[in-house]
C-alpha cells in the first residue's frame, strides 16, 4: 500500500496543530516522525490512521495492495499497551482475530506465528500483569502484526519502558521491520531511535507546525 500525505492541515478549536504537510510513505518504508512535544505528531498519526479527520487536505491511498489475510491495512500499536487484564498474552492477541471473525484454526496459526516473531512463544500463557513492559509492548505489537497490516502505525511505542528496555526493544523492531519488509510509520522525539529505524525521518517544526525539512536517511538494517 502507498500513502500519499497532501496538504493536510488540522486546527483544534484555536489551536493550529498542523499546516500544508506533504509526504509520501512507500511500501516496505519505514518513515520516522520526529520533533518536539506538542509540534503535531500524535495528530498526524491519526490523520493518517482515520482516526481523525483533517481540517484540510487528504491521505490517498495511491496503491490498494495489502499483505495476505490483512484484516486491517492501518493498524495502530498504543503506547500504552492496552492490554486486557483477564486474559493471558496468546487470548490478547487472539481477541483481535475473533472480532475479525476468524475461525479457531486459522487464530492459532496466526497466533502462534506472531508469538515467534515477537520472541513471545514461552509467555503465551502468562497474564500482563506477570510481564514487564518490555514484554507488555512486544504483545502489542504482536497483536498489531496479527492482522498482517499493510502499514503499522506506532506512537512513542518505547516511551513508557526504561532505558535498557528501549534499546533492546529498539533493536528487536529494526530485525522485525527488516526481516518482515514491514510498512511503518514511527512517532518519535528521540532522534537516535529514528535513525536507528527508519529509512527516512519526517521532521516538524514546532507549532505553527508546518514540515519545513524531509530527509532521505539512508541506513542498512542490519
Ligand atoms: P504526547 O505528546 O505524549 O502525545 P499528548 O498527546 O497527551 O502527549 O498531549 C500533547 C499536548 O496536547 C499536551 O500539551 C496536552 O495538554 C494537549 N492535549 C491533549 N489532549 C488535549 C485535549 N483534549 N484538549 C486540549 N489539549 C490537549
Ligand atoms: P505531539 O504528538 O507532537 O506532541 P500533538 O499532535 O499531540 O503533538 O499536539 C499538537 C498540538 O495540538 C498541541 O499544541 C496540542 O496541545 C494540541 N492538541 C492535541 N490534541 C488536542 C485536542 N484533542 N484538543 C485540543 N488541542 C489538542
Amino acid at each position: 500500500m502507498r500513502l500519499q500525505i497532501k496538504g493536510i492541515c488540522h486546527s483544534y478549536d484555536q489551536v493550529e496543530a498542523l499546516r500544508d504537510i506533504d509526504f509520501g510513505i512507500e511500501p516496505g518504508e519505514v518513515v520516522a516522525l520526529i520533533g518536539p512535544s506538542g509540534c503535531g505528531k500524535s495528530t498526524l498519526l491519526s490523520i493518517i490512521g482515520g482516526m481523525l479527520t483533517p481540517t484540510k487536505g487528504e491521505v490517498l491511498i495511491c496503491d490498494q495492495a495489502t499483505p495476505d489475510g490483512c484484516l486491517n491495512p492501518l493498524t495502530y500499536v498504543f503506547q500504552d499497551f492496552a492490554l486486557l487484564p483477564w486474559r493471558t498474552v496468546a487470548g490478547n492477541i487472539s481477541l483481535v482475530l475473533e472480532d475479525h471473525g476468524l475461525s479457531k484454526t486459522d487464530r492459532d496459526a496466526r497466533v502462534a506465528e506472531v508469538l515467534e516473531q515477537t520472541n513471545l512463544w514461552d509467555f503465551r500463557d502468562a497474564y500482563p500483569k506477570q510481564l514487564s513492559g518490555g514484554m507488555k509492548q512486544r504483545v502489542g505489537i504482536a497483536r498489531a502484526l496479527a492482522v498482517r497490516p499493510a502499514v503499522l502505525l506506532m506512537d512513542e511505542p518505547l516511551s513508557a519502558l526504561d532505558a535498557q528496555t528501549r534499546i533492546l526493544l529498539l533493536d528487536e523492531f529494526a530485525a522485525l521491520f527488516a526481516r518482515t519488509g514491514m510498512t511503518a510509520v514511527y512517532v518519535t522525539h528521540n532522534l537516535n531511535e529514528a535513525v536507528r529505524l527508519a529509512n527516512r525521518v519526517v521532521a516538524l517544526r514546532r507549532r505553527p507546525g508546518t514540515i519545513k525539512e524531509i530527509h532521505t536517511i539512508d541506513i542498512p538494517l542490519a
